[in-house]
Order: structure tokens, then sequence, then C-alpha cells
């Protein structure tokens, strides 16, 4: 944050995260490279706007393909493309932003903005922060192509406080139209969260407020994968638990699990004993 309040930078280098989360999808494409981009967007938005929270980001295109991006507290980071599906996501086209978390009081937030033909990932998150959220930014990511799906992802957001003066955010706009696009900064003089926030801030004197890790991680578990078989209709439930050991794949992090048909019982009937007591 800069020392008269003004401004607050808020910057990611992203390029493992994303990495960890296109091997797991098996993402090479534009379309992963717009998953990078969704990815680092979502955890610039977490740490913007709830970083205590979960935040989930969609990009959906027009035929229903959608890209998820996840950014959870403790700095795990995960991305989908299209779940549930084998269609592929266009990369291209007119898509549909869609931001949600939940709000302390347990109320879903969620905040929807149109993102048209040709608009970057830079520009969507941008609006999104002044529609959804009433902040002001100036926003960039990106995620460049590489040997395993991206050779660079990253981005930041410059926050616009309430004590900046027309002044003051005139001296900001002027550096920051100085400076090389997002990419260039990742790949030149600004390759880390440090540089980049030095090169945004320039001669503005600033301090640092937090930092905070980040990785590829998923939520899955055992636990998880039972349970959400139990959601299935009981027909189906009963001839799992007859059935040969069922294997499941985690579709964020390609992990196999496979669920005995004797683990599921005791599941059901601890969750049952559970829901007793
Ligand atoms: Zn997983």
């Amino acid at each position: 944050m800069t020392m008269d309040g003004a401004f607050r930078v808020i910057a990611a280098v992203t390029t493992d995260t994303v990495r960890g989360a296109l091997a797991a999808q098996g993402l090479i494409d534009d379309v992963g490279l717009r998953l990078g981009e969704l990815m680092t967007g979502a955890v610039l938005l977490r740490e913007t706007t709830q970083p205590a929270r979960r935040v989930q980001v969609s990009l959906r295109d027009r035929h229903g393909g959608t890209l998820v991006a996840d950014a959870l507290p403790d700095g795990a980071n995960r991305g989908i493309a299209n779940p549930g599906s084998d269609e592929p996501v266009e990369a291209a086209g007119d898509h549909l932003l869609k931001v949600h978390y939940t709000l302390p009081n347990g109320a879903l937030h969620q905040g929807v903005i149109g993102v048209p033909d040709g608009e970057d990932m830079s520009a969507a998150l941008m609006r999104y922060l002044h529609q959804s959220e009433q902040i002001l930014s100036m926003t960039g990511v990106a995620a460049l192509p590489g040997p395993d799906g991206v050779r660079v992802a990253g981005g930041y957001v410059i926050q616009l406080l309430p004590e900046a003066t027309r002044e003051v955010i005139d001296v900001m706009t002027d550096h920051v139209g100085t400076l090389e696009p997002i990419a260039h900064l990742l790949e030149g003089r600004a390759p880390t969260p440090e540089l980049l926030i030095a090169t945004i801030m320039g001669d503005l004197e600033h301090q640092e407020l937090a930092r905070s890790p980040l990785h590829f991680g998923c939520t899955c578990s055992e636990a998880r994968v039972m349970g959400s078989i139990l959601t299935l209709p009981e027909d189906e439930i009963a001839s799992i638990l007859a059935g040969d050991p069922l294997e499941v794949r985690c579709d964020a992090c390609g992990r196999g699990y496979v669920v005995e048909p004797e683990d599921l019982r005791d599941f059901r009937a601890m969750r049952a004993g559970g829901a007793r007591a």
C-alpha cells in the first residue's frame, strides 16, 4: 500500500500453480491459457475482496462450455475445463464471467458480467471489480504459451482506495500508462510479485502489508468422493454397494480413488449415526 493510503497493489506469479492445473487437465492449447488467466484472476479477486474465503470464478462460452477456477484461503488453487463433460470450451467468442463466494453471514455473493468477444481477461476483471464490487482498479493478467502449456502466468490489481486524491490518481495513471503490458513485465523486468509491485509503485512510497503462498491443490478426498456418491438415487447406490470396487477420477486434479463397496457402506452408516447424534 502507498504510505498516503491512496493505492493498494496486489501481485501474483502463478506459473507453477497454472502448470499444475494444466497438467491435471491435459490442456496445452489456448483454452489452457484462458484457464491460466482465469486462475490468476481468481487469486487476485480473492486477495482483493475476500482473502479469508474461497472464491470461485467461472467463464462460460455461448454453448455452455465452462472454465472454473477455485481460489482457496490456504493458497491452494485449482482449475477445471468443462467439468463433467468432454465437450471443448471455446477460447474465443462471447463469454459470461461469474464470481461467487459465501459472505460471512452465510449469504452467497454472485456477480456476473458479460465478456464480449475480443475483450481480454484484464479488462473483464477490471469491469467485474467496478460493477460488482464497486472497486476502482487497474488490472493486468497474462498467461503465455510454453512447453507445459504455459511458460509464465501472473498479474496484478492496482486498487484505488478512498484516500486517493485526483492528483495522485493522475500520477499513478500516467505512470502505469508508461509501463509495458503485463506479459512483457512478467518476462522482462518484473518476473516476481516483489518486482511487479516495485515496478508498479515506481517512485510512490509504499510498504508491504502481507504475502501469501500459492500452489496448485485440490479439495478432493475419499470422504468427499463417497459423499458425492451418496447423493445419487438410491437404486444406483444399491447397485454400487452390490458391485465391484468403483474407480472415480477427480475432475480437477486427476487423482484416482477406488471406492470399496464395504467402505461406502461403513461411511453411510457412520454418517447416518452422526446425523442421529
Ligand atoms: Zn482433486
